[in-house]
């Protein structure tokens, strides 16, 4: 027995069929489950050409591998789909309950296509599969859904059912729309809530009860005690979270970031991801205003964003599934200024500062009503944090004028605008309708490209080119661009993968400097980057589980004892190849030219920054780097298409032609 279920839901809402297939071994084997056989599956399945918003058009939810054997860190569910932002590869990934809920109806993966022609939802409890009306549940936001499909089925299911589910923005095919379970949690990337929108699904809901397949759950689960026990042992005094913004000043002039695992861990599970808040926005990595530079009073800000303050209205930690770090947590906002809600999921790094240093906010209040306000909604607050600074920028230079915005006056730091821009870009409304579909459709009508801060059409992620040149290869090679969560230079050394896989470089501190050169080692770096986070997410693993590293988060060890194999590190990074050149594969037979995506000229550093920690950087060897990438992979080095005999190395001609 291995851990997978062997089967997989194919839904046809035109048809308003289902049917369950087999999947063979030799699949498994070769991407195991999560985005690796959403990979297989959609290369396989969606035609060259398709509409991303028609009828051909596959949406995809997998559980990982490792989902449900006791593995810690593995309760990741992936979405994916042809992204309508960006015409390629798409996919987003979410915590919660909903992965382990897939597994329990009895498959590892569910695929729906067609396009329904009322609102529906997708009911699945392990033994029945229904296509249900949801014209009730239309309209309402996320979470107000979440709550409608959980009272409606009560003491109908035999559990409380999981519910993946889009708000309005999918509703209304924004772009930059995702998908949301468990009252603000979300898939965020790639458009794949307009996908579901454009499906006229409106939830699919999980309540199935079967048993988890695993090949040796007291094996695992040695493994999870072992790294349970190390957790215990990183304990610190309360309140450190003050000395973050002094600890990013002083990274910023350091020629090297010694991250460490076990100091990965610490941080997630004490502050969350909006721990890196105050450190980014003094050391280089965070964006401000628009991508432009560094503010005189950058401490200042770093203080406004001081994780402490966040964590002082904490009522509760939240985990994922499987997880011992719980990094999220449920916070107490009521009564605070412009905040309509009593209660907000912990905001993201990536929220605070999408809305905050990006835009020059200066009020934390504001993101908790946003960031509550857009998870109800359904839109990716990356995305929307980046075209909302660009409408400023346009404004502030007189590209956009009061005529073009409904009256709107656009100004770096003005909470109120910033909100009223927000709600009509929700409702679709005026102004705020003709940027809802991200910066790059937003400059194509108004102008201001300049400004337009996406690659390949996605926004970036809320990290710094300029400040690790490895993130800039990534955000440019990866096959759903601008994502942040595929490699860093700075997370390199805390992964140690020198130490499972022999062709990763030696795991050193991370040179800034250094690295802005192009060179083979630096190639093999965001190679193994790029592997390992394939990997990951095959097993349906937590990118910071992945960030603690090898030794603390034994994913090989994990992988043999759930499955009953023998591989070695080199095997399983393999594997991670494999998905990776699948899902390039997949952009250029749907005519996504890869040497296409480029960073923005500013992320390039041209011109360079005239002060603060990036100043003087251009990333001059940038293009090279991606060259050198792509040739580390087998691609070609110009083109960035997979080689024949890389794809035969691979086995994917094989792979590709398995039917079910
Ligand atoms: S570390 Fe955070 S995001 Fe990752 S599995 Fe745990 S709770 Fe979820």
């Amino acid at each position: 027995m291995t851990s997978f279920t062997g089967k997989i839901l194919c839904v046809d809402l035109s048809a308003r069929s289902f049917e369950t297939k087999a999947v063979p071994p030799e699949v498994y084997e070769a991407v195991l489950a999560g985005k690796g056989l959403e990979a297989w599956y959609l290369y396989t399945h969606i035609p060259a050409g398709a509409d991303p918003l028609g009828p051909e058009n596959i949406l995809a939810f997998a559980a990982g591998a490792l989902c449900g054997t006791g593995a810690f860190l593995t309760g990741r569910w992936t979405v994916a789909c042809k992204s309508p932002l960006t015409g390629g590869w798409g996919d987003a990934n979410c915590g919660g309950l909903f992965a382990p809920a897939i597994k329990q109806c009895g498959y590892d993966a569910i695929f729906i296509s067609g396009v329904s022609e009322t609102p529906v939802y997708l009911f699945c409890d392990g033994r029945t599969v229904e296509i249900r009306d949801a014209e009730n549940y239309w309209g309402l936001d996320a979470t107000e859904a979440e709550r409608a499909l959980h009272a409606d089925l009560d003491g109908v299911c035999r559990k409380k059912p999981c519910v993946a589910v889009i708000g309005p923005s999918g509703e209304k095919l924004s772009l930059i729309s995702g998908i949301c379970n468990e009252g603000g949690r979300i898939a965020a990337r790639s458009g794949v809530g307009a996908v579901m929108g454009s499906k006229k699904l409106k939830a699919v809901v999980l309540a199935g009860a079967r048993p988890f397949p695993c090949h040796d759950a007291e094996a695992v689960k040695a493994l999870s005690k072992e790294l349970g026990r190390k957790l215990l042992k990183m304990t610190l005094p309360t309140g450190l979270g003050v000395f973050i913004g002094a600890g990013g000043a002083m990274l910023g002039h350091l020629p090297y970031v010694p991250l460490d695992g076990s100091m990965t861990a610490y941080m997630f599970r004490e502050w969350g991801t909006q721990a890196n808040t105050s450190l980014a926005i003094t050391s280089g990595d965070g964006p401000i205003r628009n991508w432009g530079g560094t503010p005189r009073d950058v401490r200042r800000m770093a203080d406004v964003y001081n994780p402490e303050h966040i964590n002082k209205i904490e009522t509760a930690k939240y985990h994922c599934y499987s997880c011992p770090l719980g990094c999220g947590g449920k916070l107490n906002i009521r009564g605070r200024k412009y905040v309509e809600y009593d209660e907000t999921h912990k905001p993201e790094y990536e929220t605070i500062e999408a809305f905050g240093p990006l835009l020059m906010n200066w009020s934390l209040d504001s993101i908790y009503q946003l960031n509550e306000y857009l998870n109800r909604a359904g839109l990716d607050t990356i995305s929307a944090g980046n075209t909302v600074a660009w409408a400023i920028e346009c404004f502030e230079h007189g590209i956009l004028t009061k005529e073009q915005t409904d009256g709107l006056e656009l100004h770096w730091g003005d909470t109120e605008a910033i909100l009223t821009l927000v709600r009509k870009m929700v409702a679709r409304e005026g102004f705020g309708d003709a940027i809802a579909d991200g910066v790059k459709r937003a400059s194509e009508k108004f102008g201001g490209k300049e400004y337009a801060m996406h690659i390949g059409g996605q926004e970036p992620g809320m990290h710094d080119a300029r400040n690790d040149p490895q993130l800039g290869v990534h955000f440019v090679a990866e096959p759903a661009p601008g994502k942040h969560t595929v490699g860093m230079g700075i997370e390199y050394g805390a992964m140690s993968l020198c130490d499972i896989c022999s062709w990763a470089p030696p795991a050193t501190m991370h040179g800034k400097d250094k690295d802005l050169e192009d060179s083979e080692r630096m190639a093999y770096i965001t190679k193994a980057n790029a592997c390992y986070t394939m990997l990951v997410d095959g097993a349906g693993g937590c990118y910071y589980g992945q960030m603690m590293g090898v030794h603390m988060w034994k994913l090989v060890d994990y992988l043999n004892a759930a499955e009953g194999w023998d591989y070695d590190g080199d095997h399983y990074m393999e594997i991670g190849e494999r998905i990776q050149t699948l899902r390039q594969l997949f952009n250029v037979r749907q005519g996504v030219d890869p040497a296409s995506f480029k960073l923005p000229k500013r992320m390039l550093g041209e011109p360079p920054l005239p002060s603060g920690p990036l100043k003087g950087v251009t990333l001059s060897q940038h293009r090279e780097q991606v060259s050198s990438h792509w040739r580390a992979f087998g691609w070609d080095d110009q083109t960035g298409v997979p080689l024949p005999e890389t794809v035969r190395r691979l086995g994917i001609d094989k792979l590709t032609e398995v039917e079910i």
